[in-house]
This record gives structure tokens, sequence and C-alpha cells, in this order.
């Protein structure tokens, strides 16, 4: 077993990595940046050490300086968390290479997963449903791209095979613009990611951002965790995320959950993933594999009851999964509020000294924050600082938890994202569930 863990991270998850470190005897060390000395973790941590200025590309992008963090302190094994490094495969491979074992998958997978093109035709391997298109880059010759995108049929996406965080795509609704996207997107992708290959695929117009959790070990074996309903977002940022999505059936849970299960074992996945699916008129279509833990993982957790970072320590340890398929029953429903400090209306960033702050409370509510009376929400990293997660007996009794416990939370000092929350969960097309990915945006843009 990893006997001490280095969090390779800051804020809410490496709270939540520590505690998990906490219940399992797993000694931790935290690393952090000139402007982080007074987070939570970093007071909680078995040791501590700073590792650079406040800039995250000196700190919690600082591949050598982690590493010899992890030397000087002796530990066995890096969590990345999520952001950051989480899915840097050189990172991962440097881990590796120094000797410790990374709490992820290898840095294979990371590579192929982070190659749109090829996880697309890992998934066809392993009969994903993916997106049609041009399975592969775009032909060279214009004549062949027409008539290639004519058969996909308009609109399309041109998508960098290397991009991410939403950048590096393009829609084309008229085969007029088609030649003149797919150069300016590859000029772009080139200058942000080094990598200039693009694909196509068909836009869907309203689709809903449906995602399932799994747990690869190292013997074989690959469970799903069953889905969340991530559609709730604004510029390509997800906002609230729920388990399970509503409206989707057992049936359509299970067949999707076994193939993309089976998928892991084809790929030889480790650890925990999550499989990211568009959904439109009652058909999935894989978009992309996030390698790492993601954000919303408590919705699952709290659905599941499988405690997720815990697997991950276990599955890095090389223990066999000892949770099987079948024991995982999806129980009553979870929604997760992100809750950051921006301005609720103009979304401008709000950091600052929080003045004080009351936690809700009561049966089926957490808080992951690392914030407290006092901190300092520092203007250098993400505006998020913490996440409400409820769980309630179905999804009525979610929203009404939900929306007491945001009325109890109270952050002084800065302003928060909460007054967006409470319209969110007073929103019509939000409570009777299922609205699309643009549905937040639309509705935005109205007020
Ligand atoms: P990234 O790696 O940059 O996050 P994704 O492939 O996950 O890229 O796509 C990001 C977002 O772009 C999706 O969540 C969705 O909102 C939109 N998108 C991607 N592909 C399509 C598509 N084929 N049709 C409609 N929207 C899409």
């Amino acid at each position: 077993m990893i006997k001490k863990l280095l969090i390779a991270n800051r804020g809410e998850i490496a709270l939540r990595i520590l505690r998990a470190c906490r219940e399992m005897g797993i000694k931790t060390v935290a690393i952090h940046s000139t402007a982080d000395r007074d987070l939570k973790h970093v007071r909680l941590a078995d040791e501590a050490v700073c590792i650079g200025p406040a800039s995250s590309l000196d700190s919690y992008l600082n591949i050598p300086a982690i590493i010899s963090a992890a030397e000087v302190t002796d530990a066995d094994a890096i969590h990345p968390g999520y952001g950051f490094l989480s899915e840097n495969a050189d990172f991962a491979e440097r881990v590796e290479s120094s000797g410790f074992i990374f709490v992820g998958p290898t840095a294979e997978s990371i590579r192929v997963m982070g190659d749109k093109i090829r996880a697309k035709e890992a998934m066809v391997k392993s009969n994903v449903p993916c997106v049609p298109g041009s399975e592969g880059a775009v032909p060279d010759d214009p004549e062949e791209c027409l008539a290639m995108a004519e058969r996909i049929g308009y609109p399309l996406i041109i998508k960098a095979t290397g991009g991410g965080g939403g950048r590096g795509m393009r829609t084309v609704y008229d085969a007029s613009d088609l030649l003149e996207s797919i150069a300016m997107t590859k000029t772009e992708a080139g200058a942000a990611f080094g990598n200039d290959v693009v694909f196509m695929e068909k836009f869907l117009q309203k689709p809903r951002h449906i995602e399932f959790q799994v747990l690869s070990d190292t013997h074989g074996n690959a469970i799903h965790l069953c889905e969340r309903d991530c559609s709730m977002q604004r510029r390509n940022q997800k906002v609230v995320e729920e388990a399970p999505a509503p409206g989707i059936t057992t049936e359509q849970r299970n067949t999707l959950g076994n193939t993309i299960a089976k998928a892991c074992v084809d790929i030889g996945y480790r650890g925990a993933g999550t499989f990211e699916f568009l959904y439109e008129d009652g058909e999935f279509y894989f978009i992309e594999m996030n390698t790492r833990l993601q954000v919303e993982h408590p919705v699952t957790e709290f659905i599941t009851g499988v405690d997720l970072v815990k697997q991950q320590l276990l599955i890095a340890a090389g223990e066999e999964l000892k949770i099987k398929q079948e024991d995982i029953v999806p129980r009553g429903h979870a929604i997760e509020c992100r809750i950051n400090a921006e301005d609720p209306d103009t979304f401008a960033p709000s950091p600052g000294t929080i003045q004080s702050f009351h936690q809700p409370g009561g049966l089926g509510v957490r808080v992951d924050t690392h914030i407290y009376g006092g901190y300092k929400v520092p203007p250098y990293y993400d505006s998020m600082i913490g996440k409400l997660i409820v769980h309630g007996e179905d999804r009525d009794a979610a929203i009404t938890r939900m929306e007491g416990a945001l009325t109890e939370m109270v952050v002084m000092g800065i302003k928060t994202n909460i007054p967006l929350q409470l319209r969110i969960m007073a929103d019509t097309a939000f409570r009777k569930g299922g609205a699309g990915i643009d549905y937040l945006e639309k509705k935005l843009s109205q007020t």
C-alpha cells in the first residue's frame, strides 16, 4: 500500500484527497505556492513544501519542483487532482521514471485520450458510439474535403485533434465556409497546441452532456458507476452537475455502461476516468475521455456510495477492484452546484478576503471547500472556491434540499455565484430536467 502521498494540487480537491488519505492511514505531503501558505490542506497535511511563486507555471505546473518535493519528503506516490498536470502525459511519465507511483492512468493512455482522433479510433474499435465524421484527419484535397462534408451533412464542427478546454474548434453551417474554416482552425491549432491536424464531425444542435464514470484496475476488471448530466454550462464550463441523468433508462445505462467498461479493459485503462458523451434524440455520441478525477465526482459518490479517491489510491497501489458491477445500484438523486468567487451577473472574478463563512448542513448535504472565515481568495487561480452537493430520495427532493442549502450558505466579503445557482434551481426548464448544453447561455443572454 501507499505510505506517503504527495498531493500535486491546491484548493478543495487537495483537501478532498487529504481526507481520503487520512481515513486510509496514508501520510500526506502538501505542496503549495507562496500565495497558498494559508490553504486548509497545507495546515492539515503531515508535511508541506513551498514549491515556487504564485504563478501556476512556476509552481503547480513546475514538474521538476514537484518531483524534487516528492524526493525530499520521501513520498512514494503522487496524486495530480484535476486541472494543472492531471492530464499531462509527460508528467505521468516523469513521476514513474523517478520511481513514484502516479495515481492515474499510464502516460500512454493519457496520450491516446489526449489526441481526439486516436481516442475516437480506440472507441470505434470497442464499439463505443461516436459522432459521425471524417474518421481521421481531414483530407488535403479541397474537393475531397467538400465531398466528405457533404456526406456528413451540415452543420459540422472542425476540431483540432490536440485541442482541449473548449479551444480549437469551429462550427461550419455552409459549404462556402468550409475550406476557410479548416485553414483557420489548422493555423490556430498549430499555434496553440503545436499540432495542426484537424478532423470534422457532425455538429449536434441541442445535445445534452452526459458522462459516465469508470473505475478500472490493473487485473483486467472494470466497472461503470452510472452517468452524470452536466448540461448546465457557461462557456464550456460546467455550472451544475447531477446524477443520475434525468430520463435515462436503466437499460440505456447498462448497455452503454457495459460497453465502456469493456473499452477500459480493451485499452488497458488504469484508475478512475470519465467517458463524455453528447446525447441527442435518444442517442449517445462519444466526444472525449477524461483520464482523471473530475470536479463533479461527488454526485457519483452520493448515488453509488463509492469513495472514488480511495478507489483511485487502491488501484494505484495495484490492488484488485473489490466492487463488482452488480454492487453498483444508483440510489436517489444528487446535485452539485459549483460555488465560484465571481460576480453573479457579469461573471468577473471576485478575489479577496472572506470576512465570514456560514456553511450549510443537514442530512444529505456535503460541502467540499477549502475556504474559511479570514481566508484570502488569491487572484491567480481558478475562481471555484467550493462545491455544494446534496442528495435526496429523488430529483425533486434534491432540488428542494439544494435550494435550502444555498440559502443557508453565506460567504461575506467577496461576491459569489450563489444567487445564480438559486436562479437555476428555480428555473422551469431545469426543474423539468433534460435541458441541452445551450440552455443556460440562452437564459443568461435574455436577462
Ligand atoms: P475539449 O477537449 O476542448 O473540452 P470536447 O470535444 O470535449 O473538447 O468538446 C467541448 C464542447 O464542445 C462539448 O462539451 C460541446 O459543448 C461542444 N461540442 C463538441 N463536439 C460537438 C459536436 N459534435 N456537436 C456539438 N457540440 C459539440
